[in-house]
């Protein structure tokens, strides 16, 4: 069996021999954006990237209907076999196009799995036989398409998982946030607004009351929670009483156990305004919650050092990272990492500047290097089993310490 050493420089060398196509397939995402779950061009392009190699077994329209998987099992599925996982997302923004990168998200995945395959093919005397599957997982901004993955299976025998995401810096962990976004509707009773105000049951008053509500909340909540909404429907005109209105809140905590808490307090507010005006209110979780990200330390280790080794300078200090990823989810069910990763620019995700960024021919540098990080972390696991009891060691932990709602995912629930 060749060294590691030896499987990390073969990796290198695939990627770099590749760059121009793995540069092609970013750019042709970049230059079609797609919105959350419309990413047909981009699954089609992406599944013909994978269809050049017969030894890779591809699946379009992989449960659901702008997913794919590509699975490269040259021990022709024998028991046992450890399955790495690399994540492709692909969607993008309405208007900005680009703005988060899942193009350059696509070609990491892409390149690390190619990396993979090229570090492990031929070691046949590995100690334990390996397959790669690649996974396209679309619809992340939207409405967490991994979600429905986890849920339709798509992660059930994933032993280990791997993708980043271009950001503003170098970052092996970084926790992301729990999130749940809820409606609210409040239903009054129309009546004229100065001849017979006394006939009229007043949805505004109530949105107004949520509002004030959540506001006094806010002061008694802890300082990394995070709460902010909009009303979406305040009435038709001044002189009839709302007879409906419907607020738009999103909740925010660093775990998702914290988030359980912070639903219920909220809930309170949202109740306490119907019972003051008399109106009905409806509570709706249109999505699933997105889960804060569990920490895999060995992960995050292993994959700074080959960070650095490939001349990654990661601050001491990253700044933190507030917004939420359905990678969190991934995180209860398989061992993985999200790395972030510098993309030469200091334009700030989900902006016009950051989308033309993310296009750039300078953002290639940065892309394949994060690429061939992960696919060295990924031959340093799959090299020593002591290295995957430890992953599987903190994983378990992790779930420990962290969620109290394991390896699910929260249902959307109703109350009248
Ligand atoms: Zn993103
Ligand atoms: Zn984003």
């Amino acid at each position: 069996m060749a060294s590691q050493q030896q499987m990390k420089h073969a990796l290198q060398q695939c990627i770099d021999a590749q760059k121009d196509e793995l540069h092609s397939l970013s750019r042709d995402i970049w230059s079609n954006p797609e919105l959350s779950g419309n990413e047909t061009q981009a699954h089609d392009r992406l599944v013909r990237f994978f269809s050049r190699d017969k030894t890779w077994t591809v699946d379009s329209h992989y449960k659901l209907p702008t997913a794919f998987r590509a699975v490269w099992d040259l021990v022709g599925g024998r028991e046992g076999a450890l399955n790495v996982g690399f994540l492709c997302e692909y969607d993008a923004l309405p208007g900005i196009g680009h703005a988060c990168g899942h193009n350059l998200i696509a070609e990491v995945g892409a390149a690390a799995a190619l990396g993979l395959k090229a570090a492990l093919e031929n070691q046949s005397e590995l100690l334990q036989p390996v397959k790669i599957t690649v996974l396209g997982t679309p619809a992340e901004e939207a409405i967490g398409g991994k979600i429905d993955l986890i849920k339709a299976g798509a992660f059930a025998d994933m032993d280990l998982v791997f993708m980043a995401h271009p950001a503003q810096q170098d970052a092996p962990f970084l926790p992301g946030v729990a999130l749940d976004e809820v409606i609210v509707k409040y239903y009054g009773k129309a009546s004229h607004a100065s001849a017979y105000p006394w006939e009229g049951v007043n949805a505004l008053d109530a949105a107004v009351l949520a509002y004030s509500n959540l506001s006094a909340l806010r002061q008694q909540l802890k300082p990394e929670w995070r709460l902010h909404g909009i009303i979406k429907h305040g009435g038709e005109k001044p002189n009839i009483i709302p007879a409906y209105t419907e607020l738009e809140y999103y909740l925010r905590t660093p775990l998702v156990k914290d988030l359980f808490d912070l639903k219920a307090k909220a809930e309170a507010c949202f109740r306490a305004a119907a019972v003051a005006t008399g109106c009905q209110v409806e509570i709706i979780y249109p999505y699933d919650s997105y889960y804060n990200i569990l920490p895999i330390a060995t992960l995050a280790n292993l994959y700074t050092n080959n960070g650095e080794a490939l001349g990654i300078q990661f601050p001491e200090q990253p700044n933190n990272f507030s917004g939420s990823t359905d990678f969190g989810n991934v995180s209860y069910v398989v061992p993985g990492i999200h790395p972030f990763f510098y993309i030469c620019t200091d334009a700030l995700n989900h902006t016009e500047e950051y989308a033309v960024a993310a296009g750039a021919e300078k953002a290639q540098l940065y892309t394949l290097r994060t690429a061939k990080a992960l696919a060295m972390t990924a031959v340093d696991v799959v090299c020593s089993p002591d290295l995957l009891r430890k992953v599987r060691e903190d994983f378990s932990q992790a779930k420990l310490k962290q969620g109290k709602h394991l390896g699910g995912t929260d249902t959307s629930l109703t109350a009248p």
